[in-house]
């Protein structure tokens, strides 16, 4: 019969040479098999374990030593004040992202009735993150994959969160032109999809779809940018996040596309990671003549 904290040891030199993190891993594993939090192992971790348990707990480490993804094994990852269910059906929220929240909160008044849309929501992170913080804002959370949106719609219900309303569309397709913003977020696909990132760690999981678009990464990015002009209000923004090596690009279709106070902001890592764009109300009225 061996304790928990045994089975911890035992999977930790298993998982050395999947993860960067062995330790970490299978504690939030047993953590998930008992339903439990990291204090109750540390108070009676030395518990012997039931066959049951053990079982359960061997299942998952020999799925993590494939190589899936923490977040998809025990069903869910925190992301900014929230914790969110995924799938697989959904890129697992990044930390990176949370770059992309700060910034639109930065933007829209704690006061205001204002209107919010999300393009490609995936597990709903970043409207829902913005929803919390902003209760009396209007959020639209759009996404293109039906079961990617029962995802969010779930993140929306367990998080008490009604400010949010997710919709079924292609990019801006199902968007009336009488619905304006004063803020349009993305998190798109912007990895070029021969980089070779693809073909390792969790993202070797991850829907595709979510992670890589054409043109080196940038399809997305520029269907949004040039569309955006025309859903959003005088004095709007838009925040889009991209790849580290993406910015002057995107800066540059920004600028193309009549916006002004352009400015880049790096994520937790340091890296270049999401930038912002301004409406102005006088450079549409020029391009428009
Ligand atoms: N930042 C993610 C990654 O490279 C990609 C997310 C995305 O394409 N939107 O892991």
């Amino acid at each position: 019969m061996l304790s928990y904290t045994a089975l911890i040891d035992d999977a930790t030199k298993q998982l050395y040479d999947t993860t960067e993190t062995p330790r970490i891993d299978s504690e939030v594993l047993m953590q998930h098999v008992l339903q439990k939090d990291i204090a109750w192992l540390i108070g009676y971790g030395d518990t012997f374990a039931t066959a049951d348990h053990r079982k359960a707990f061997y299942d998952l480490v020999a799925k993590r030593h494939r190589g899936q993804p923490i977040a998809y094994l025990i069903g869910r990852r925190d992301f900014w004040t929230l914790t969110l269910t995924v799938n697989e059906n959904v890129l697992i929220p990044r930390a990176d992202t949370e770059t992309l929240v700060e910034e639109a909160l930065e933007r829209l008044p704690k006061d205001g009735r204002i209107d919010v849309l999300e393009l490609g929501t995936g597990s709903g992170a970043i409207a829902l993150s913005i929803a919390k913080e902003r209760p009396l804002a209007n959020v639209i959370a759009v996404e293109y994959h039906n079961k990617a949106l029962d995802v969010a719609k779930q993140n929306g219900q367990v998080n008490n969160i009604t400010n949010v309303e997710f919709r079924l569309s292609d990019w801006f397709a199902d968007i009336d032109q009488s619905e304006q913003f004063d803020l349009i977020a993305s998190n798109p696909p912007y990895v070029e999809p021969n980089d070779p990132h693809l073909q390792q760690g969790d993202l070797r999981f991850e829907p595709i779809t979510a992670l890589a678009a054409p043109e080196n990464g940038f399809a997305d990015i520029r269907n949004i940018i040039e569309a955006a002009p025309s859903h959003l209000k005088d004095n709007g923004w838009i925040i889009i996040e991209h790849g580290f090596n993406q910015a002057e690009e995107v800066a540059e279709l920004l600028r193309k596309n009549g916006f002004s106070q352009i400015s880049l902001h790096k994520d937790i890592n340091q890296l270049p990671r999401c930038t912002c764009g301004k409406k102005s109300a006088v450079i549409q009225k020029a391009i428009k003549r």
